[in-house]
């Protein structure tokens, strides 16, 4: 099967190509081309300071990754762009980018396979593998934890997170819910549609702040998605800078001077900076070393407190519409190995693609199939939903928690973690004054806005520190 990166033409290979010698100094090298560090250094050299982005894969765009397979082009990365991405939209506008509003989805469309019966949610009330008990039992399961969590969240915005008066409910989700008088089945049930590893390990301290935050978001209107796709953006503000983005270049160690920074890459290659914002995933910053950074365990709950959600996705490519088969909506939430399988419809409302979406312990599990695991899908997907047989095609799958760059697909907060997170986070400005010339980024160091703009907020944030001081 052919597969191909969607690098929109973007020549960025050439740029991998320079040279891995010292460059002399630079005002600032930055970490990472995810958006958090594009965004750093596009301000950065904006405002006439020389910058180098280093960054360890060979594309830009981190969790952002539009691919193309089978004359599909589609989204194993970021999708949704809410209209309350203020930055976002700045940036996109900026970039001659256009934000398209999707279709709406039909307005009943899911089958659940519970024990292995397959329901259509219309029938989900009065189903016989329906055993939880009322109120719950007239909810749909892919409902149970947001409507658990509407109820039951004590925030009224994301920001009272912080309040002493929370700190109380830095304990693990499943106990947060169960303390609310969740059942086990309801917690089993809602564990499923939980874009966190597990409701056992996640802190609600933290999942009350996202929800919170995704209330706030949701409040400024609705999604849209990006045309062409969302490496679009990646790409676009990487060809803004042009030569000064180097792939292939891990960092490995960061080296606090009197006047600046060296800067060690992974081939050997040594850079002089006078600044560094370091723009990874929290999972990948400790594998960086800091030398003579003062304090730098003063701030490290802000990674170390925080292991990133694993998301296994298989796309798929139905090959008959199975679904008229057996007369059930082609959407699926399974409380087995499969999880969740979403139908993706084309402009004209046809269903063009199929993704098995699998979060924590399911998501790992499925990463230890390796190669098998596209035909563990075909075969448990004709198990249980007999109608498909034969009639699916792996288009590409994607484990996010194994990329060696990446790690996983958001930052959590480990139950019972959320005060060393807290008391890291008021620690920053002590940290900053002590070391002006070292400043983090990325989706992790902000909590006031979600995934995209999170990172262009901290991209953001963390140039204007630097810039202070060059
Ligand atoms: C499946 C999925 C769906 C998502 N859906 C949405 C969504 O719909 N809406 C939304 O707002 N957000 C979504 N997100 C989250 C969003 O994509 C991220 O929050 C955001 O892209 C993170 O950007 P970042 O720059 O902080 O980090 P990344 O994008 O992870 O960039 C970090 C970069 O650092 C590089 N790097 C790592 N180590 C080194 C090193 N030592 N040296 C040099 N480079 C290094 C990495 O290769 C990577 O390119 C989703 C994420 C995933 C995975």
């Amino acid at each position: 099967m052919r597969r191909r990166e969607c690098l929109s033409g973007i020549a960025l290979a050439t740029l991998a190509g320079a040279t891995h010698a010292s460059t002399g100094r630079i005002d600032v090298a930055i970490v990472g081309a995810g958006l958090a560090g594009l965004e750093a250094a596009l301000r950065l050299s904006e405002q006439g300071a020389s910058v180098r982005v280093f960054e360890a894969s060979e594309r830009v765009g981190g969790r952002l990754r539009t691919i193309s397979s089978g004359g599909l082009r589609f989204e194993t990365g970021a999708v949704e762009f809410a209209d309350s991405y203020a930055r976002c939209q700045a940036r996109i506008a900026a970039l001659g980018l256009k934000l398209s509003t999707p279709g709406a989805p039909p307005s009943r469309e899911l089958t659940l396979c519970i024990g292995d019966e397959l329901i259509d949610a219309a029938a989900w009330p009065t189903a016989g593998a329906n055993t939880l008990i009322e109120p719950w039992r007239m909810q749909l399961p892919p409902t149970l934890l947001g409507g658990l969590m509407q109820q039951h969240n004590l925030l009224t915005q994301s920001a009272d997170w912080q309040l002493d008066q929370h700190n109380h409910l830095d304990v693990s989700l499943h106990a947060f819910l169960r303390d609310h008088g969740a059942p086990a089945d309801v917690l089993a049930l809602a564990d499923v549609g939980a874009n966190y590893n597990a409701l056992h390990s996640t802190s609600a301290l933290d999942a009350l702040r996202r929800d919170a935050m995704r209330k706030d978001a949701g409040a400024a209107g609705g999604v849209k998605t990006l045309d062409g796709g969302s490496s679009q953006l990646p790409d676009a503000m990487a060809r803004q800078l042009g030569d000064r983005v180097r792939l292939g270049a891990a960092v490995i160690a960061i080296e606090q001077r009197r006047r600046g920074c060296l800067i060690k890459l992974a081939d050997g290659g040594r850079v002089n900076a006078r600044a560094v914002i370091v723009a990874v995933p929290c999972s990948r910053t400790d594998a960086i070393g800091f030398v003579d950074v003062t304090g730098i365990d003063s701030v490290a709950a802000l990674w170390r407190a925080r292991p990133m959600t694993a998301i296994t996705q298989v796309h798929l490519r139905p090959l008959a519409p199975f679904w008229q088969d057996d007369g059930l909506p082609a959407t699926m939430w399974c409380d087995g190995a499969l999880e969740r399988v979403f139908a993706i419809r084309n402009a004209n409302g046809d269903v063009e693609r199929l993704i098995v979406w699998l979060n924590g312990q399911g998501a790992i599990r499925a990463s230890r199939l390796g190669n098998e695991l596209g035909t563990f899908v075909h075969l448990e997907l004709a198990r249980i939903r007999p109608a498909s047989k034969g009639k699916v095609e792996v288009l590409h799958t994607v484990h996010w928690a194994q990329m060696p760059t990446i790690g996983g697909a958001y930052a959590e907060v480990t139950a019972g973690q959320a005060q060393a997170v807290k008391a890291a986070l008021s620690e920053l400005p002590g940290f900053a004054k002590r070391n002006p010339r070292l400043a983090f980024a990325g989706e992790h160091m902000v909590f006031d806005a979600p995934g995209i703009e999170a990172a262009l907020s901290s991209g953001e944030r963390a140039a204007v520190n630097i810039a202070g001081i060059l």
